[in-house]
């Protein structure tokens, strides 16, 4: 089959591989829409731990199930399926408590644990085997290109969970990228009172006014960006914040913006080498909840499929291209170099 191989760190290639079987509790996935994001890019220079070359790539993919393994219960040949990348071990604390992103046997595959995309094969490719447990079946009102966004919708709603938002509350969302402007839209359907999303990109911002922030604040245009947030929330700050920008600024940034007691959840520096700076009395007298969030539990991304079914949260103006899977080196460069307005480049195998 074809697949997109990353041969060693700082390479890629798209080439013929072995078809994957389903192993015992997996299903083998042919894989119909598939996408890059800047994760990937911290895969490739080999900067995130875990991962082991050569490798293929790809955890944003929906497809159909093709083949099911032996012990496998729910799931059958045409299923439609997004998959969820932590496969947790399930016999670890953590596991027991669904909390699957903080298996304490990541990467040991022998013990159970996967993640699909980063640790073992991922939906770069015209197949992909994974955990049953890893799909989820797409609702029929889905398409798979809005299913390829299962993960990433998970990871989402999570961080926005963790800041405990509540109805008639305030949010702001630091960072216009794609789990920026999804975070938006469950603010929005969680029932926010005003949703404002901060940025530097004027292109991203806008579309984020068109899903449902009430305001936008880009603060390349600010003296001084907290200021400028807090005052679209009436000098006051937000009750809560999330971040997803995952830069230095960008998480010193949320603390500051937040008002005094109010809920940060800092959920975009996913790799090692940002440094937060920032006054410790902020987080101090600021009698503030800092959280942070990696990923998403289980099953947090079927609540998320349900939001996009709804209608209550939009993915497809989040999708800017469709190529086929073939032309993965241009969607490569149109991802990374934002070209073209390029959120998320939709490959096809
Ligand atoms: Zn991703
Ligand atoms: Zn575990």
């Amino acid at each position: 089959m074809k697949a997109v191989v990353y041969p060693a760190a700082n390479s890629y290639q798209v080439t013929e591989v072995k078809e994957p079987v389903a192993g015992p509790g997996q299903v083998v996935v042919k894989v119909i829409s598939t996408t890059i994001c800047a994760t990937d890019m911290k895969i490739f220079t080999g900067n995130f731990p875990g991962v082991k070359f050569p490798h293929i790539p790809g955890h944003e993919w929906a497809g159909q199930i093709v083949e099911v393994g032996p012990g496998v219960t729910g799931l059958a040949v045409g299923d439609r399926v997004g998959v969820e990348v932590h496969v947790g071990c399930g016999q670890c604390r953590p596991c027991i408590e669904g909390m699957y992103n903080l298996c304490e046997n990541y990467g040991r595959i022998e013990a159970g644990h996967a993640h699909i995309g980063f640790t073992v094969p991922g939906g770069m490719a015209e197949y992909c085997a994974v955990a049953a447990k890893a799909a989820h079946r797409l609702p029929d009102g889905l398409s798979y290109d809005e299913g390829a966004f299962t993960d990433n919708i998970g990871i989402a709603l999570h961080a926005v969970e963790r800041t405990g938002l509540r109805p008639g509350e305030t949010m702001a969302v630091v960072g216009p990228g794609a789990f920026g402007l999804l975070a938006v839209q469950i603010a929005r359907a969680m029932g926010a009172a005003r949703v404002v999303l901060v940025g530097t990109r004027p292109e991203r911002l806008r579309l984020g006014l068109e899903l449902g922030a009430d305001a936008v604040v880009d603060i390349s245009d600010a003296i001084d960006p907290a200021v400028a947030v807090k005052d679209a929330f009436g000098g006051r700050g937000a009750d809560t914040v999330v971040e997803f920008a995952g830069t230095e600024s960008g998480g010193a940034l949320a603390l500051l913006v937040a008002r005094r007691g109010g809920r940060v959840c800092l959920a975009g520096a996913t790799g090692p080498g940002r440094m937060l700076k920032v006054d410790l009395s902020v987080i101090v007298r600021g009698h503030l909840d800092v959280h942070g969030s990696v990923a998403n539990p289980c099953w947090v991304s079927k609540r998320g499929l349900e939001l996009i079914e709804r209608g209550s949260v939009n993915v497809k103006p989040l999708i800017t291209h469709h190529l086929p899977l073939g032309e993965f080196p241009q969607a490569w460069e149109m991802t990374h170099k934002r070209l073209d307005g390029a959120i998320r480049v939709m490959l096809h195998p």
